[in-house]
């Protein structure tokens, strides 16, 4: 019998909260596993059980999803077997064995049921000779091994796993309320949302379009983004806006400089008002300090005065290069990639302003209809569930 094990990491130190974590990482590993077929997940002793119910499981599909689930430090496929030391022994012998040979290795043994005969020294012992004994070329290793074998006594079986693999990591989705994620077809905010739905947050996300100065295409492009994104937690709504009305008004009324940084508070504010819409409490964007004209500090700052929630930026640090290397991680480059336009890039100004001035850029605002507007393009939003 194989079952997949998932080791808590931050999650488990969270004191009272703990049981919340518990119950949010369960559903979302049984919702990231259920493509797969019917399996049990169960919680024991700071692990999770993903147990397949039936023969026609795809236990390997279901191991790369609960690689990905966010709140795991440690993945594993574990082999169980009866609690007899000939059980132990023949797994050891037949599974593990060849896992170990003309390696270097240690052995860790655990045991939740107390009334398991052998102590975990004694355990990891007898595990270690056997494995000595029959795996040609394994030798021990306790500080450096190269596999480390785990031999843990449950309540119901022994379960025994070589080549445990690091998971996702992070918070589990849901954990730490909903957030706004101001998705372009770019290739950081997918990056941005990555980083966020890790740190627990649950993600809607808004898309701004501009037609017919962007296509179909490049809507498309987006609607992929969003499902991958969704995929890792545990599904997403996402809300596309028509925007030419807003950036045509902006073209036609204000000084050219400011264009930009104008577009970039009429997106905070009508993706706040979705926000609200969708009881999500902060937004989220790909900005890195100084990437472009909009990304100074004092664009940064006129940016931030057109919402009243807090605006998280887990890119501001990083450079571009390294923003493309998540990406790829993540999967999300290949998509972004392809090169569609982005109403960022129709009217874009010759020279955008560095340094706008939040007093001015108010005014030009209130100069325009923009209540009328923002109401506009709320009203004529398009959702789609991911
Ligand atoms: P990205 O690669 O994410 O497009 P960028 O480097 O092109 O970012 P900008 O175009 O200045 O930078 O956009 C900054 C941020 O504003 C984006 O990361 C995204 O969060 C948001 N944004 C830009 N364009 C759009 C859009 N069309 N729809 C929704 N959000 C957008
Ligand atoms: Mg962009």
């Amino acid at each position: 019998m194989e079952v997949i094990l998932g080791k808590l990491g931050e999650a488990a130190l969270k004191g009272d909260n703990r049981r919340t974590f518990e119950r949010i990482l369960a559903e979302n590993t049984r919702k990231a596993v259920a493509p797969f077929g019917a399996f049990d997940v169960h919680y024991a002793q700071s692990t999770f059980y993903v147990k397949p119910l039936a023969e026609d499981c795809d236990i390997d599909g279901a191991y790369e999803a609960v690689k990905g689930v966010f709140g795991f430090t440690v993945v594993a496929r574990a082999l169980g077997c009866a609690k007899t030391e000939e059980g132990i022994g023949e797994l050891l012998r037949t599974r593990i064995a060849p896992l170990v040979a003309h390696k270097t290795f240690k052995v860790e043994s655990r045991r939740s049921d107390k009334s398991f005969p052998l102590k975990s020294p004694q355990l990891s012992a007898m595990a270690g000779g056997i494995l000595l004994e029959s795996a040609p070329g394994a030798k021990v290793d306790v500080h450096q091994p190269q596999v480390t074998v785990f031999v843990e006594v449950r309540e119901e079986y022994v379960f025994i796993h070589a080549g445990a693999e690091r998971g996702a990591g992070g918070l589990p989705v849901g954990t730490g309320g909903k957030a706004m994620l101001l998705l372009s077809g770019g290739i950081d905010s997918p990056v941005a949302g990555y980083m966020t739905a890790k740190r627990g947050l649950r993600l809607c996300a808004v898309h701004f379009f501009s037609f017919p100065y962007t296509g179909e295409r490049a809507k498309q492009k987006v609607m992929e983004l969003a499902q991958m994104l969704a995929s890792r937690c545990g599904g997403m709504t996402l809300c596309c806006v028509p925007f030419t009305r807003v950036q045509e008004m902006i073209r036609d009324h204000c000084r050219e400089e400011l264009f930009t940084i104008l577009m970039r508070r009429f997106m905070m504010q009508i993706a706040t008002r979705l926000a609200y819409k969708e009881h999500c409490r902060a937004l989220v964007t790909g900005e890195s300090l100084g990437q472009v004209a909009s990304q100074t500090i004092d664009a940064i700052r006129c940016t931030d005065d057109a919402t009243s929630m807090p605006v998280f930026r887990p890119l501001i640090g990083l450079d571009k290069l390294e923003i493309i290397e998540r990406a790829r991680a993540f999967g999300s480059l290949e998509v972004s990639e392809r090169p569609y336009e982005d109403c960022c890039t129709v009217f874009t100004p010759r020279h955008p302003e560095l340094r706008p001035k939040l007093e001015e850029v108010r005014q030009v605002q209130e100069s325009l209809p923009w209540e009328e507007l923002v109401e506009e393009a709320v009203q004529a939003t398009e959702f789609y569930k991911f």
